[in-house]
């Protein structure tokens, strides 16, 4: 068992950790460096872009053929960590979602020159891309089977109608990934595709306002209403959407908390850095133990959430599908980011509900965290169900879960 990082995934932690504090941190402060969705603005953003690719930091999590940076998983976690402990972090290295989760699983399911046309132009940042999957009532959500937008084959063109909505970057994309339903087979009635935003026969008919500041694009909710698609756009096979879901879901779900776990990491550092000085009663808050048993108790869940990434990290590595572990580490680490960035606000007190910090930022982000990419409810239930499926197994050391089951929530 070795909890160390190797020498050369440090030597790229430290880089990006230095580039966050030197060049991504200090633009938080001013106003001016924000849209009016409260994302870093598209022009400071490119500049950023253009450095962090200067600097050998681009896209860590693609091949080094395609211009990124080679890490596992395993580095990947050290990595993300860091970059997120700015809010404007991921985007300036190209690891944010959703193009971050699209990446991976078209470098993963894509043909060649599926790749050439789908996947290259978002390494490089030249394009942005979305995720088509959930769905308004009845439609599908939570449980993928009821997923009900039809892509109907006609000829060597598929035709699709249907409604999505919470489609992270739809206003900003040109590369969007649709699971639509082809079948009535529960399992095997899904097929996923590319599609490009100049292509017609769909709209996007809102960006849907949300509680949190906004990824590049917001969050839409698109009307199909007969988008015709060429077969040779098609990933994987028909009938293969859900395993294409599936592929995208698992690494996309770790990426996640790898940034929540920079995220509440951040949060810390400001309530460490404001207690330390910040007097009552004659004593620093620091030296408080009420205040002491607050800190201590995030920081905790927040390295409890580090190892249970990193597991799931090497179990990915090492070519299993992790189910259970991604799930575990998705509950977890978004309870452990709300409860850091609670703290933090708590510790800050008047301050920690202004915006002279990013906690206020952070906390309204935070909440979608129990949300995306699978309810925690839901996540507990993959837990329950190969506790209660697997018995003993469970709790082997050396189990690693090569994919015996492919699909499902
Ligand atoms: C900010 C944000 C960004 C998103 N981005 C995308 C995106 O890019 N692409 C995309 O396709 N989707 C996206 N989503 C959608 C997201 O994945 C879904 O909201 C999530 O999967 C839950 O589905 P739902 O909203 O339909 O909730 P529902 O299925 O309606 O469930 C509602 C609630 O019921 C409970 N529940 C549901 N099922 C169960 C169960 N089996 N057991 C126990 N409790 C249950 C949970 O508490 C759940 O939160 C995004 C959502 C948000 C908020």
């Amino acid at each position: 068992m070795e909890f160390t990082l190797p020498a050369p995934i440090d030597d790229v932690r430290r880089r990006v950790r230095a580039f966050v504090d030197e060049r991504l941190i200090p633009l938080e402060a001013d106003r001016v460096n924000y849209d009016e969705h409260e994302n870093v603005r598209e022009d400071v953003l490119a500049r950023m872009r253009g450095e962090a690719r200067a600097a050998g930091l681009w896209a860590l999590q693609m091949p080094k053929s395609r211009g990124g940076g080679g890490l596992p998983f395993v580095g990947m976690a050290a990595c993300y960590e860091e970059m997120n402990r700015s809010i404007f972090g991921p985007a300036a290295f190209n690891s944010a979602a959703p193009d971050d989760g699209n990446m991976m699983v078209l470098e993963r399911v894509g043909t060649d020159a599926q790749k050439t046309r789908w996947l290259q132009p978002i390494v490089e940042g030249r394009v942005r891309s979305s995720f088509v999957m959930t769905e308004p009532h009845p439609g599908g959500g939570s449980d993928p089977a009821m997923i009900a937008t039809t892509a109907e084959k006609r000829g060597d063109r598929w035709v699709v109608r249907g409604r999505k909505w919470f489609i992270t970057g739809a206003d900003a994309a040109s590369h969007f990934l649709l699971i639509a339903r082809t079948s009535d087979d529960a399992r095997r009635g899904h097929t996923a595709f590319m599609f490009h935003r100049d292509q017609p026969g769909w709209r996007l008919l809102r960006r849907i306002p949300i509680m949190g500041p906004e990824e590049h694009g917001g969050h839409g909710e698109l009307v199909f209403d007969g988008l015709e698609i060429d077969d040779g756009d098609r990933l994987l096979g028909v009938g293969e959407g859900l395993k294409v879901a599936q592929i995208r879901l698992g690494p996309a779900r770790l990426t996640h908390c790898m940034r929540w776990l920079g995220l509440a990491r951040r949060s810390l550092e400001i309530a460490q850095e404001y207690i330390g000085r910040r007097m009552s009663g004659g004593r620093r808050l620091a030296d408080r133990e009420s205040v002491q048993l607050q800190m201590g108790e995030a920081a905790m869940q927040v390295r409890i959430g580090r190892l249970l990434v990193m597991h799931a990290a090497s179990k990915l590595d090492a070519g299993a599908m992790a189910r259970n572990e991604l799930s575990m580490a998705k509950v977890h680490v978004a309870d452990a980011l709300h409860r850091a960035v609670d703290t933090a606000i708590q510790l800050n007190g008047g301050r920690g509900y202004s915006k002279d910090t990013p906690l206020e930022w952070i906390y309204r982000y935070a909440r979608q965290a129990r949300l995306v990419d699978g309810a925690s409810e839901v996540h507990k239930t993959v837990i329950a169900r190969h506790l209660a499926e697997d018995a003993e197994a469970f709790f082997d050391w050396n189990r690693l879960d090569l994919p015996k089951r492919s699909t499902s929530a």
